[in-house]
């Protein structure tokens, strides 16, 4: 019987294509050229393969006895990336968590550790007479007020660092807001940074940072799954300049690495501290003398138990294809993003936001025919009515609480003929809705 020579019956055949058919049908087209919505890419489809390998190999990656070469293979691409790092061989360290929430949870929790060792084994009824724990930060993703909320710190204890007209922290005022905080009562142990915001992709100065918070004796801790892959490339490397000084970071490699979802890279600075997250006293850990085979057990930096063997689909790209292939299409992305706010720059009809630092634009379209006042949610109307039609795939964000479009690219097949269909549809939507507004 041909039809289940494969071992499946034809009418199974038949289920799994009609479920994989509507998979595609109803997904986001993260291969198309005119996906310019999120930051999620379509994938390097060498890295899917591995992690299709990955599926059915099935190792996972806590326990070196369970997944050795997952396990080698973090320490091989943590020393590969620390060369555009720059610390101390065997002093630091790197651990791969399912995501940069998390990521940012496990850094902030050996933060919090570290200032307030008690904390692990006694609660919040450990704190008298230190302050209320609080963190500063700047445009920080919400994955950040969940962890504040996660550790018991209280949303309240977020201590918002005003931000310049880059939307990066603005440096004059950290040391006045932090006394301020402090004047409150609040023991500001974390500062929050960011290498790529969410909104529109800024880099926070963190060699100046870095320099305030050692005054201040505060855990830095950089939120770089964005933007942290630009590490990679000679030519954009400059926006992370500090990186060696701060004490942890997050890089999403299933983000600017153009990998399948989930691989987050968490780096400390200090070895010693990864173990601080889910041990009271990190000292316990190298009482113990490790084993050649125990070294490169993750279970006590990580809090997952079963993990996936993240790091391979990085692992095997890297090793292939080398560092350029990643430099090569983030320099392209960029300068993409460069000549889209150029040309925006000459459009009367749209207006943008920031010079973009990355490959994320931020524009809204105000034709001299809008009025605002009747038309006040026309930018995510018409982004709606983009992802309606199905042609193109953008996202809406608000900058300075004002909705705007935002366009994130992260496939190199995007040209800038691409982006110029872009703006004929908006203006076709835009003033289709318009037109429609005025007859009622
Ligand atoms: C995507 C993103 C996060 C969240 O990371 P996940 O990997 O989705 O958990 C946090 N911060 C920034 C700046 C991001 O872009």
């Amino acid at each position: 019987m041909a039809a289940s020579s494969n071992g499946l019956g034809l009418k199974e055949q038949e289920k799994l294509e009609k479920i994989v058919d509507l998979y595609l049908k109803t997904g986001i087209a993260v291969h198309s050229a005119g996906y310019m919505g999120r930051q999620f890419s379509g994938v390097i489809p060498l890295a899917g393969i591995m992690d299709l390998v990955n599926s059915i190999v099935n190792q996972p990656s806590s326990f070196y006895e369970a997944a050795q070469l997952p396990n080698v293979v973090e320490e091989i691409m943590a020393n590969e990336l620390n060369q555009f790092i720059g610390w101390e061989p065997g002093q630091f360290a790197m651990v791969t968590t399912s995501g940069g929430s998390l990521g940012s949870l496990t850094a902030l929790l050996a933060a919090r550790n570290d200032r307030f060792p008690q904390m692990w084994s006694e609660g919040v009824s450990a704190l008298k007479g230190q302050g209320r724990p609080a963190i500063a930060v700047g445009d920080a993703h919400y994955s950040i007020s969940r962890a504040v909320g996660i550790l018991g710190i209280g949303e309240e204890q977020i201590v918002r660092l005003p931000l310049n007209e880059k939307k990066q922290i603005c440096l004059e005022k950290v040391r006045p807001t932090l006394e301020a905080a402090a004047q409150k009562g609040l023991n500001v142990f974390a500062m929050v940074a960011s290498a790529g915001t969410t909104t529109q992709g800024a880099f926070d100065p963190l060699d100046q940072l870095a320099d305030i918070a050692q005054e201040e004796n505060i855990w830095l801790h950089v939120d770089g799954c964005h933007g942290a892959s630009l590490l990679v490339c000679d030519q954009l490397r400059h926006k992370l300049k500090g990186i060696e000084k701060v004490d942890s970071f997050v890089w999403d490699t299933h983000k600017t690495m153009f990998l399948p979802g989930v691989c987050t890279l968490l780096f400390y600075k200090n070895k010693e501290k990864s173990y601080g997250a889910f041990q009271q006293n990190a000292s316990y850990v190298f009482e113990k003398q490790p084993d050649i085979y125990t070294q490169f057990d993750r279970a006590q930096q990580n809090f997952e138990c079963t993990k996936r063997p993240l790091i391979m689909n990085l692992w095997v790209t890297w090793s292939i294809y080398g560092r350029k292939l990643f430099a090569d299409k983030l320099e392209y992305l960029c300068q993409l993003t460069q000549d889209a706010y150029q040309m925006l720059e000459e459009e009367a009809d749209f207006q943008t936001i920031h010079d973009p630092e990355m490959n994320i634009l931020c524009f809204r379209y105000l034709p001299s025919n809008l009025d605002e006042k009747a038309l006040p949610d026309f930018q995510v109307t018409i982004r709606n009515r983009l992802k309606e039609e199905g042609t193109f795939f953008i996202s809406k964000v608000n900058v300075d609480e004002k909705p705007c479009l935002r366009v994130v690219f992260m496939n190199h097949k995007i040209e800038t003929a691409h982006f110029q269909l872009l703006l004929r549809e908006i203006r076709k939507i835009g003033q289709e809705i318009i037109d429609k507004a005025s007859r009622i």
